[in-house]
């Protein structure tokens, strides 16, 4: 592969929370691995704030330590590292106080690129965005980049865009979802939009169904009191899991531009269908041998937040009527696996008789692990003996078809954050589609906690609850995807 970098000016990126887990983990390993790439000029300046006690040397240790663990191997020239930590500053500084601004407004250059990246808990994000203002560090080549969650429910998330729209406009958000950097998604816009041969079918008359599973070994670890008070639905899919829905059902946009792109997604969410509450499953890991379940994780003894959830959804629109959209998410299970399946409708008529064999003709796309596309054909079954037919896929993994050997493919960070200082928004949600996300989950949400809903139990390490395998059996199709 051809690894093409487009250039961009020397600018400064303030890192609010630059000692945190998500600083440490991903975003200094992403702007280190873009520096080996070439891609952070010369002159740059990454500038870490946060509450601690550190100088500026004391910074650098912590980053280089993050840059050891996190980079993820990247082979870079002696003295890299060296010339990285160069551009490195530190400001100790209170989001909610006045501590420390003074200084950080005197380390931010004039006529270059300012992004602010808001790697800090939501409850400081109107803090931070009011005290940028104040401060005098908006103009218009300013960014602000926020984590999620973005709100908690519809209403939190109006009041968090009322409030970032009162000192930015809406061109200079970065709301992130980093799925949407990852070079799966994007391919799929590739794979859909780039070639003849899907577009045609890609609709209700060909398309049986489709199914889009996030599926995590890991637990809850350290994030147990957010996450209880979240859940699966809210801290999955409400986000990715409907980025993921969006970009598969959009209509074709005029351009891969920012607003065509979100204009289109937020068109999907707006014509999904409320979830009928016998068309969703919730469950909560039970414990093992070894391992605590779900409630003990989180020290509540009778927590009903779900650590799993799994709906089946409706588009009303013209392409879409009548093909259901099967999504599912959820914690300790079997396989890390993130694959989206485009399940397509039998072929009307066998020539061959019912006895041949054969199956539908699925689309895999593969988000993680080993990003990839597999299209499932049927061929025939070699040899003699008549004419048997058997379903074969036809693999592409990107590592092995385009990357240089060795060589991970470019973390979804790294992509985002180089998005940020380019001014490209195509990536990043629009204020409109975060809360009609939040429109469309909030009922079902509601719903719950008036029914008095409890999560079904599942074991560790299982596919989920059996229900989820009911509600797709109820229909005479099955989950497929997430494999130990
Ligand atoms: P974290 O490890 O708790 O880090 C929080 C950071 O904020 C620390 O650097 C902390 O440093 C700083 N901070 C806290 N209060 C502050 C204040 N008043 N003024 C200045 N700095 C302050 O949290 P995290 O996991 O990095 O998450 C950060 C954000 O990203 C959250 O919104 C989270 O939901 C989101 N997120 C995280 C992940 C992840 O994988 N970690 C993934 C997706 C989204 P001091 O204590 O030194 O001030």
């Amino acid at each position: 592969m051809v690894s093409r970098v487009i250039p961009v000016d020397p600018f400064d990126l303030v890192v609010f929370g630059g000692t945190g887990d998500l600083a440490r983990r991903k975003i200094i390993p992403a702007l280190f691995r873009r520096y080996c790439s070439g891609q952070v000029p010369e002159g740059s300046r990454i500038i870490g704030a946060a509450r601690s006690e550190l100088d500026r040397d004391g910074f650098c240790d912590m980053v280089a330590g993050a840059i050891r663990e996190f980079s993820g191997g990247r082979a870079c020239e002696d003295g890299t590292l060296e010339r990285f930590l160069q551009m490195v500053d530190y400001v100790k500084l209170d989001a909610s106080g006045e501590d420390g601004w003074s200084e950080l407004t005197h380390l931010i250059k004039e006529d270059r690129t300012r992004a602010f990246y808001l790697s800090v808990g939501p409850a400081l994000f109107g803090d931070i965005a009011g005290r940028i203002r104040t401060h005098g560090l908006v103009n218009d080549q300013t960014r602000i980049v926020v984590e999620k969650p973005f709100g908690h429910d519809l209403e939190s998330a109006q009041a968090l865009n009322a409030t970032l729209a009162q000192h930015f406009h809406e061109r200079q958000i970065y709301r992130i979802d980093h799925y949407l950097g990852k070079e799966t998604v994007q391919n799929l816009m590739a794979v859909r939009f780039g070639n003849m041969l899907f577009e045609p079918l890609w609709n209700a008359q060909y398309v049986d169904h489709i199914q889009i599973t996030v599926a995590e070994t890991v637990s809850i670890g350290s994030r147990g009191e957010y996450y209880d008070r979240a859940g699966a639905m809210r801290d999955m899919m409400q986000n990715h899991l409907m980025q993921l829905l969006c970009l598969i059902a959009m209509e074709p946009p005029a351009r891969f531009e920012p607003d065509s792109v979100r204009d289109e997604k937020l068109k999907v969410i707006r014509a999904l269908d409320p979830v009928e509450p016998h068309h969703i499953v919730r469950g909560q890991f039970d414990g093992t041998g070894d391992e605590p379940g779900y409630r003990e994780e989180v020290g509540h003894p009778r927590s009903t937040t779900e650590s799993y959830v799994a709906l089946k959804a409706h588009i009303s629109n013209w392409r879409w009527s009548g093909t259901p959209f099967y999504l599912r998410t959820g914690k300790k299970l079997v396989a890390r696996s993130s694959v989206i399946n485009v399940v397509f409708k039998d072929a009307p008529h066998s020539i061959f008789g019912t006895d041949a064999g054969g199956a539908a003709n699925i689309l895999s796309i593969r988000l993680q692990p080993n990003e990839g596309i597999t299209m499932h054909v049927t061929i025939k079954e070699p040899g003699p003996g008549g004419m048997r037919l058997v379903d074969v896929p036809l693999d592409m993994s990107f590592a092995e078809a385009l990357g240089p050997e060795g060589e991970d493919p470019p973390d979804a960070y790294e992509r985002l954050i180089m998005d940020v200082i380019r001014g490209n928004q195509t990536l990043f949600m629009r204020g409109d589609e975060v809360e009609a996300a939040w429109a469309w989950t909030d009922p079902i949400i509601a719903g719950w906690k008036a029914r008095g809903e409890v999560p079904k139990p599942y074991d560790a390490y299982s596919k989920g609850p059996l229900d989820a395998d009911q509600l797709m059996r109820r229909d005479g199709r099955e989950w497929r995807g997430i494999k130990p």
